[in-house]
C-alpha cells in the first residue's frame, strides 16, 4: 500500500504515521525528519535549508523532491510507503505524481487529518516544551499554519479530484483517528 498523510502542523501526522506503518507494514518516509537529519549532518542540502526551516518557511520544491525520490522508489520496491509531510505544494504533488506514474508507484490514498487551527497552536506549544524543536515557538507555529493554509490545503481538492482523498477528523482520540483511517482504507475490523 502507498499512502500520503497530510494535515496541518500539529494534526497528529507523526503519531498516526508510527501506528500505520506498523499495522500496514509499509515504510515511513517523513520529509521533515529527513530534512532535519540533513541539517544535523551539516550536508550542503542541510546548510541550504536550515534557515527556511527555522522560520517555518517551506524549503524549495526541487530540494525536497530530489531528496525523496530514491526513498520513495526503495520503499515501493519493499512493500509500500507512507509519506508524511510530503507533498506540501501543488508543484510537489504534480511532480511526485509524474515520477510515480512513470515508475508505477502512484499513491493509493491521500489521508487528510482535519483539525482546527487554534487547537493546533496549543498542541504544538505543548510539544515544544517536551521536545524542544527549533521551529516550535508561537510565532513560527502560527506562520507554519498560515503556510499550510495557503500552500498545502489546496491539495485536498487536488486529491479529491483524483478520487483518492480520505478525510478524517484529526481531533478525535488517537485510537479513533487510526480506526477511521484503517476503515477508510478498507483495512478496519469491518473489513477483516
Ligand atoms: P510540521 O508538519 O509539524 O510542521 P515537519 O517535520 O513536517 O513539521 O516539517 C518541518 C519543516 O520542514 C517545515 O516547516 C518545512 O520548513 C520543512 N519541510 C518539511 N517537508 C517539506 C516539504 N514537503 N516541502 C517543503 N518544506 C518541507
Amino acid at each position: 500500500m502507498r499512502l500520503l498523510l497530510l494535515g496541518p502542523p500539529g494534526s497528529g501526522k507523526g503519531t498516526q504515521a508510527d501506528r500505520l506503518v506498523e499495522i500496514l507494514g509499509v515504510r515511513h518516509i517523513s520529509s521533515g525528519d529527513l530534512l532535519r537529519a540533513e541539517v544535523e549532518a551539516g550536508t550542503p542540502c542541510g546548510r541550504a535549508v536550515s534557515s527556511a526551516m527555522e522560520s517555518g518557511e517551506l524549503v524549495p520544491d526541487d530540494v525536497v523532491i530530489e531528496m525523496l525520490r530514491q526513498p520513495i522508489l526503495d520503499a515501493s520496491a519493499a512493500g509500500g510507503y507512507l509519506l508524511d509531510g510530503f507533498p506540501r505544494t501543488l508543484a510537489q504533488a504534480e511532480s511526485a505524481a509524474a515520477m510515480a506514474r512513470e515508475e508505477g508507484v502512484l499513491a493509493d490514498a491521500a489521508v487528510f487529518l482535519a483539525a482546527e487551527p487554534d487547537l493546533l497552536v496549543r498542541r504544538l506549544l505543548a510539544r515544544a516544551e517536551e521536545l524542544g524543536r527549533a521551529d516550535d515557538n508561537e510565532t513560527t507555529i502560527r506562520h507554519r499554519i498560515e503556510v499550510y493554509n495557503e500552500k498545502t490545503e489546496p491539495l485536498r481538492k487536488y486529491y479529491a479530484e483524483r478520487g483518492i482523498l480520505l478525510e478524517v477528523d484529526g481531533l478525535q482520540t488517537v485510537d479513533q483517528v487510526t480506526a477511521d483511517i484503517l476503515d477508510g482504507l478498507g483495512r478496519g475490523p469491518a473489513h477483516a
